[in-house]
Parts: structure tokens; sequence; C-alpha cells
């Protein structure tokens, strides 16, 4: 490998060496003026491509590769087209609560053990409009899954809520990256509305929701409300007894979610 680094696997680091790839991930990026946030920029093969078109701020936690991209980038760093911040990018959220300080895009071949925590997190970044990653193929799929598809879970409903458009771009196979991941990996593009804001327990509701995803979902929400209420709820909203909880939109969980919170604090 390059500059005698050797890939460090508590990292996530699977450097993406295919230059196809490189060029349709450049391509997917949205026509605007946004600025670019990178996490795990690694030794600097997709900045190269971001810094480009546009000024990029990039997050990097291994310091190893901090003094490889210093070098690689010294002129960009200089004239200020890109900046470089040696953290834990999940600090850097829980110090400052945004990545950037005015509307970003954040495109990434993430570090795929914190790659839904980094999700949900750009999620709730506000100056955060697009999220165009590379992640393992699976959890995209859960990210852009609809109601009754199988993949469809917590992640989908928050996905289809806080978003006006989310799909995966295309597949990427293992051969693409230096070393190779054991699994397929997918882009997954998230247009997000930057009118919705979700409430900080919304989550929490929808794991219980989809704690035994086989079970009917009454069961499941018979854990954190009385009969009652739960049947107040069903008839309120006109939903059959017997749904699962795949067969639930969006919306519905949206709605169900404020009885719920209603209900308590009335009680
Ligand atoms: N962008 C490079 C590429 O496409 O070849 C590298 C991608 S590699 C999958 C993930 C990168 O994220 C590595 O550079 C790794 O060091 C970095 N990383 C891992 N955990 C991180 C964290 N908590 N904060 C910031 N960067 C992190």
């Amino acid at each position: 490998m390059e500059n005698n680094i050797k890939a460090k696997k508590k990292f996530g680091q699977n450097f993406l060496k295919d230059s196809s790839i490189l060029t349709r991930i450049i391509q997917s990026m949205p026509n605007n003026k946004n600025h670019i946030v990178e996490i795990g920029p690694g030794l600097g093969d997709l900045t190269q491509n971001l810094v480009k078109y546009k000024d990029t701020t990039a997050y990097e936690v291994d310091t190893d590769l901090i003094s490889i991209l210093e070098s690689k980038f010294a002129t960009e760093i200089e004239n200020e087209r890109f900046k470089l911040i040696h953290t834990d990018v999940l600090e850097a959220w829980d110090n400052k609560g945004t990545l950037h300080d005015s509307k970003y895009d954040l495109i990434a071949n993430l570090p795929y053990y914190i790659a839904t925590n980094i999700i949900l997190r750009a999620f709730e970044d506000i100056n955060c409009e697009n999220i165009i990653v590379m992640i393992q193929k699976e959890v995209a799929q859960k990210f852009s899954a609809k109601v009754g598809d199988k993949e469809y879970s917590s992640l989908g409903v928050i996905t289809e809520l806080i978003s006006k458009e989310s799909r995966i771009l295309f597949d990427v196979p293992p051969e693409s990256f230096d070393p190779p991941p054991k699994v397929m990996s997918s882009i997954l593009y998230v247009s997000k509305d930057t009118n919705v804001a979700l409430d900080k327990d919304f989550n929490k509701f929808l794991k219980v929701c989809f704690s035994q995803p086989r079970k009917k979902l009454s069961k499941n929400m018979s854990s954190l409300i009385d009969k009652e209420t739960l049947s107040n709820i069903y008839n309120e909203l006109n939903l059959k007894e017997t749904l699962r909880p795949h067969e639930v939109s969006a919306s519905l969980y949206s709605q169900m979610y404020t009885k719920v919170k209603y209900g308590k604090q009335r009680s």
C-alpha cells in the first residue's frame, strides 16, 4: 500500500482504489453551492476529486494519515480550499453539534463500524443538506427501505420522514477497495427535508415498535403503554389489530408517536 501505510481494521480502513467509482461519486454530487464535508479522507483519493470542485472540510481520526494528507494537500490547505481536522468525528459532533457552520453536503466512504451512527448524526445536523455515502449494502438497504419492504425498520421510517428523497445510487464490489472488505457496498443518497426535525425520543419509540419484527405491532407496543390507551390509538387511527411493524407507513408511525407522547403527558 501507498506510503507503507498498513490499513487499520479498528478504524474501518478500506481504501477505495477504483477510479471509475470515484468518478461516479463525483458525478452524483448535487448541483449547488454547498460546502463539502468528508469523513475519513484516508489516503485522500476521494478528497483529491472533491477539492477540484468545491471547498472541502475533512475529519480524520488516524494520526498516521494526517501527515500524509497534510503534505498531499499542502497547496489546498494553504489557499484554504481544504481544511483538515484531526479528530474523531463523533466527538466533533458532541462538541459543536454540527460539522460545518453553513450549509454542507456530506460525501464520504464511511468507516463501516460507525456508519449508522454517523448517518443518524448527519440527519440531526441542521447544516447538513445532502448525504452521499458509501456504506455496507445491507445498511444502505435499511436506510432506503420503504413500507412493505423486507428491510423496512426504524432506519427506513426515520429516513422517510426527514428526507425529500432517499435511494441507493449503485453497488460497489469488494474488489474496488484495498484491502477488500468482506461485504458488498452501496452508495446511499439522501436529500434531507431541512424543515423537518424529529423528536429526540422518536428513535427509542421506533426501536420498541420493531423490537420483535415478526410479531404484531400491538404486542411490541404493549410494553410501552397500557391496553386501553393502545386500543384508543388504534381506533383513532383506524388501524387493524393484526398489523405487523413493517406494514405501517412512516407518517402513521409519526402520528402514533404523537398520540403515545400526548397520552403519557396527560396521565
Ligand atoms: N476516504 C478514503 C477512501 O475512500 O479510500 C478512506 C475510507 S475508509 C473506509 C474510512 C476512513 O475513516 C479511514 O480513513 C479511517 O481512518 C477514518 N475514520 C475511522 N473512524 C473515524 C472517526 N471516528 N472519525 C473520523 N475518521 C474516522
